[in-house]
């Protein structure tokens, strides 16, 4: 999709729409470094070079090294509010199977989730706020946050000062590509990406030989049991009305059919819409599997690990209206959709710590024409046929996704930074 002129777009609007021709190039080039050269969690040294790089040659002071391999940089402009963007540096234990020219040259690592495509965005933000300091007032902060994907780099870089260290900001934004028509954001109102803990449990057992199981104590069976009996913390515990999942994703035991062996090891995937809810689920997944091993009269205690854990995204209810209406004046408001919950998770509602306000919305990475090509009638049905975030074959469109990412988040962020805004 094109951008059109919306008629409600202020001088300011008018001239992100304009000039993000001048910035698209570098963004894209960094866009394409990125995509080829992805590092999985906790390992993004190379992909926090590349863009301490580009935001220094930008004009921002950069620090490296925090929490990790996240970085943060600085643009200041005088006084007024400080505006975080925040993109994720990492990439994913995926294969790619693209076949793009600028195609992950990393065996088994893939930018399968865009996030590529958000620093690139935040650098291109950056690069057209440094080229119009005469519009803004204020400083812009950008935070290459380490592992997403394993939930870790938002606590990371909290724990190392983020809000200590440097300016604390008036509001934290993000955006996240989605399998929407380039051109289009959305916005939700309420949870838009859910609480999440994983659980990881070790039940003891007594092994031995398969043809004497009186002299053993399995853990097969007991593991069996544990699984039954979380399916009623849905369906028993959790009030219908409230979205709750429960998922045994692993599941490990054994080597041969004919040896009982000493240990299963389960991997509990838990997602809701609140904290609270959360925290009673993974009591209730502590209680049932200390209850079963019990009853099976294991040898030792079950281990219980919790973690990584994250909160639900879920917007401050003002700073997402401010961000809804930049973007409506952006886009027009045919352009400016409202997402339900998703089930997926984010670490980015950290970042609410000490009542800061977030916001989060969603970016159309789909190009018009493959939009339109997709089977299917409803927006459901579309996305359902493309390739996923995290599939081998996902491939947003560059040009009009950048276009689009850059324009969301300059807007978003000169809501608070605009010469027209800061002095209120
Ligand atoms: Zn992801
Ligand atoms: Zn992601």
């Amino acid at each position: 999709m094109e951008t059109g002129a919306t008629g409600t777009a202020s001088v300011i609007d008018r001239t992100v729409l304009a000039d993000v021709a001048d910035v698209l190039p570098e963004a894209l080039s960094l866009y394409k470094a990125l995509h080829a050269a992805p590092e999985p969690s906790g390992h993004e040294r190379e992909t926090a070079r590349l863009l301490a790089t580009r935001l220094r040659e930008t004009g921002c002071e950069v620090t490296t090294g925090v929490g990790g391999h996240g970085i943060v940089a600085l643009l200041g402009n005088g006084p007024g509010p400080v505006v975080a963007l925040r993109a994720e540096l990492d990439a994913l234990p995926v294969t790619e199977a693209t076949g793009l020219p600028y195609a992950s040259r990393t065996s088994g690592v893939m930018h399968a989730c865009g996030h590529d495509a958000h620093l690139a965005c935040a650098a291109g933000a950056a690069a057209w706020l440094a080229a119009r300091r005469d519009l803004w007032s204020g400083t812009l902060m950008i935070i290459g946050q380490p592992a997403e994907e394993t939930l870790a780099g938002a606590r990371a870089l909290l724990d190392d000062g983020l809000y200590a260290r440097f300016p604390r900001p008036d509001v934290v934004l993000a955006q996240h590509v989605a399998p929407l028509p380039c051109g289009v954001v959305a916005h939700g109102p309420g949870p838009l990406t859910s609480a999440t803990a994983v659980v990881r449990v070790v039940i003891p057992g007594r092994g031995g030989h398969g043809a004497t199981p009186h002299l053993t104590v399995d853990p097969v069976v007991t593991a069996a049991h544990v699984v039954q009996r979380l399916q009623t913390v849905v369906s028993r515990e959790n009030n219908p009305f409230e979205p709750l999942v429960v998922t045994v994703g692993t599941l490990h035991a054994g080597t041969v059919p004919n040896v009982i062996p000493d240990r299963a090891e389960l991997g509990i995937s838990i997602r809701c819409y609140d904290d609270d809810r959360l925290d009673r689920t993974v009591a209730a997944v502590r209680r049932i599997v200390q209850a079963e091993c019990a009853a099976a009269g294991c040898p030792e205690e079950p281990l219980v690990n919790v973690g990584p854990v994250a909160p639900v995204t879920v917007n401050d209810p003002a700073a997402a209206a401010r961000v809804r209406a930049a973007h409506t004046r952006l886009l027009g408001e045919r352009r400016v959709l409202t997402t339900p919950p998703m089930l997926a998770s984010e670490d980015f509602g950290l970042f609410g710590a000490d009542g800061v306000p977030t916001v989060y919305w969603f970016l159309g990475s789909i190009a018009a024409g493959d939009w339109r090509a997709a089977p299917g009638r409803t927006p459901q049905e579309k996305t359902a046929a493309l390739p996923a975030n995290h599939a081998p074959d996902f491939a947003l469109s560059p040009d009009a996704t950048l276009r689009h990412g850059i324009t969301a988040a300059t807007s978003a962020a000169l809501s608070w930074l605009g010469r027209e805004h800061c002095a209120g």
